[in-house]
């Protein structure tokens, strides 16, 4: 069946004429495609509606100059859960469970706002969403999204071009990923078609980085990177401490936990750093093996077949005792694929 199928959308563009407040939220830690697929809807909307972008917590620098970034709200319960709570629509866009917006979550769920989600992650949550729009197969939200303009037929403007061409681009760390499809350059080409500065949009995300981020980047693979032959693994492990002595920012870290990866033999990568007073963890790979599986089963996550996430409340040494200990029994399934 067609994911955006004409009774569906046909639904939603009345709810959307008739809704006053519109609240449009994506997962915490924003990345490129969380960012880019809320601001390209809200560049659509902004002038229609009452409408906000509201993000459960802060927007790395790489990411402040996109178009409307300014104006997003940062969720605190205090300043603009009332907003989630007398919204008409909620979107939840880049995020298959309410619990990815993490302290937004019950005020989300409580919300009698109709819900709709726009997302590419696998196994969505079914409950509090009335229309779901998944696709696991799309490389980024934003291509969903763009897809989701052209079945609604809504003008996409330069602005919301550059912003979906972040998502698309960021997600698929320019169209190298295996989640690049064809029908991911078909509408990056369609976004190429149109008066937007993709040379720029590049040099914003990949050459504006500090000093200390690239400095951190050397350290982090000289000293830090850990490689296991035997399991085609390696990991890296970052105090807060280390990233500190390089003036660590939100967002400097993005990335690193792909750099092994480019190790031939290497298939799969995990990157753990305590962020927030908890260990944030990050897992990749190459080929078949599903990183997503380690996520769920033992780090609290989820994500994608070949990048996925997950968090420990235990000390940043244990989570990667643990981690390492594991090896030997999913080595197996690391090799075969
Ligand atoms: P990253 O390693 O860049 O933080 O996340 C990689 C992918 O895994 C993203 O698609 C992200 O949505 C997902 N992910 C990251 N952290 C979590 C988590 O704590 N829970 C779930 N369900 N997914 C996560
Ligand atoms: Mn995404």
């Amino acid at each position: 069946m067609e994911l955006f199928e004409k009774k569906s959308v046909e639904e939603i563009k009345d709810l959307l004429d008739k809704a006053k407040k519109v609240v449009i939220t994506a997962h915490l830690n924003p990345d490129g495609d969380a960012l880019g697929s809320s601001l390209a809807l809200y560049n659509y909307l902004k002038d229609k509606k009452e409408c906000c972008v509201i993000l459960p917590n802060n927007i790395p620098d790489t990411f402040k100059w996109m178009p409307g970034c300014n104006e997003i709200l940062i969720y605190n319960h205090d300043e603009n859960a009332a907003k989630v709570s007398e919204a008409d629509m909620i979107f939840a866009l880049d995020y298959n469970t309410s619990s990815r917006v993490d302290k937004m979550q019950k005020v989300l769920e409580d919300s009698p706002a109709v819900k709709v989600m726009i997302d590419h992650h696998p196994n969505p949550q079914r409950e509090i969403f009335k229309y779901i729009f998944s696709d696991p197969e799309a490389a980024a939200t934003c291509e969903l999204l763009y897809l989701f303009f052209e079945a609604c037929g809504f003008e996409v403007s330069n602005d919301s071009a550059i912003c979906l061409f972040t998502g698309l681009t960021t997600d698929t760390g320019c169209f190298q990923f295996n989640c690049t499809g064809q029908r991911t350059f078909e509408v990056a080409s369609k976004l190429a078609a149109m008066p937007i500065d993709r040379a720029e949009i590049i040099h914003h995300i990949y050459d504006s980085y500090s000093e200390g981020r690239m400095r951190l980047q050397g350290y982090v693979l000289s000293r830090k990177m850990v490689v296991f032959e035997k399991y085609h693994t390696a990991y890296i492990m970052l105090t807060k401490a280390e990233a500190d002595k390089f003036d660590y920012r939100v967002g400097d870290t993005e990335g690193f936990v792909n750099l092994p990866l480019s190790i031939e033999h290497v298939k799969f990568s995990a990157f753990f750093m305590e962020r927030d007073g908890i260990i944030r963890c990050s897992f990749r790979s190459k080929g078949g093996f599903k990183v997503n599986t380690i996520a769920e089963r033992y780090f609290n996550g989820g994500g994608h077949d070949n990048a996925a996430g997950g968090k420990s409340f235990k000390p940043l040494e244990e989570v990667v005792k643990r981690f390492v200990s594991l090896l030997p029994k999913i080595t197996k399934e690391i090799q075969d694929k």
